[in-house]
């Protein structure tokens, strides 16, 4: 039975832990470790998971540790369970953005060690609050298969995941789906904008905009035709839609996409 910390008891925790206690895992096989008391204590009381304010006590109760605290912290805190306990036959889980494997393992390196630890490195995006989520997953070479699968289990309690066969793709992942929701959040943006400047009231702006999108990205997620031919479905030659798409392209829609896509990443290396 698969035992599981999670360091650092803020949003990506809590989104986690909310996808795992609804998947079936039990709440007594999940400890949090978190300094201030009211958040471990909201988990504690809402989903009956364990918790305590020592990472060392949290990560000796489990096989699988998940750093879930922002990257600056990530260095002192490996080396604070590494140092305490002894980490073999323990897989660790980042979700940090911008930390590598090298530096963690080098972080959880001690003198006595004789090999690397094992470490996936998850890129996941703030859909999986709701279980939505969209996250890419890098392996060390040290993973064994079973810790792989644990790992999958885990990132498939909040979403959907991949395999990364190389760790800079993390920085991809980054682009397409970690920084993403905001790009569709300022497309709804602007369209909610101009749907207020032709008189329609704030709240009809925001359904007409919500309902939209949310009836689009289900259309895709049902049918097996690309994207597209669902585009090219709606788009009846000389339309209001083919208008529309042709102002698009006119505007560079496509080499908009690109460029901030490609600025996520470059953002990613200088952070890394
Ligand atoms: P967050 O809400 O600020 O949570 C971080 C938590 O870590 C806080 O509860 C903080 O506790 C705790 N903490 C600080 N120092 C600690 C220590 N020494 N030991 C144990 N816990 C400690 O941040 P987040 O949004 O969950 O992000 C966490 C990680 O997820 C980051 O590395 C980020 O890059 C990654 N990530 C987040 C998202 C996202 O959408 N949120 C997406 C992808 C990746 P106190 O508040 O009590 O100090």
């Amino acid at each position: 039975m698969n035992k599981i910390a999670f360091i650092g008891a803020g949003n990506m925790a809590r989104a986690i832990i909310i996808g795992l206690v609804n998947s079936g895992i039990t709440p007594e096989n999940i400890i949090v470790a978190n300094p201030s008391e009211a958040k471990r204590l909201d988990l504690s009381n809402e989903f009956g998971v364990l918790h305590t304010s020592d990472n060392i006590k949290a990560s000796e109760f489990a096989n699988i540790i998940v750093l879930c605290v922002k990257p600056h912290f990530i260095g002192d805190v490996c080396q604070q369970i590494s140092q305490a306990i002894t980490i073999e036959g323990k897989l660790f889980i980042s979700v940090a953005a911008g930390t590598t494997v090298a530096q963690i393992q080098s972080a959880l390196a001690t003198e006595q060690s004789t090999s690397s630890a094992p470490v996936v490195r998850v890129m996941p995006n703030t859909p999986s609050q709701l279980g939505l989520g969209m996250s890419g997953l890098f392996a060390s070479s040290e993973v064994t298969a079973e810790q792989k699968v644990n790992a999958e289990k885990i990132t498939n309690a909040v979403g959907k995941s991949i395999w990364l066969d190389t760790e800079d793709k993390i920085n991809n992942i980054i682009a397409v789906a970690g920084s993403a929701p905001a790009y569709f959040f300022l497309f709804m943006e602007a369209m909610e904008q101009q749907a207020k400047a032709y008189g329609f009231t704030d709240q009809e702006s925001r359904m007409l905009v919500q309902q939209t999108a949310l009836g689009s990205a289900q259309m895709v997620a049902h049918n097996s035709a690309s994207i597209t031919e669902l585009r090219g479905n709606v788009t009846s030659k000389g339309g209001t839609t083919h208008a529309a798409i042709e102002q698009f392209k006119h505007d560079g829609l496509a080499a908009m996409v690109k460029n901030a896509m490609d600025a996520a990443i470059a953002r990613a290396e200088e952070m890394a």
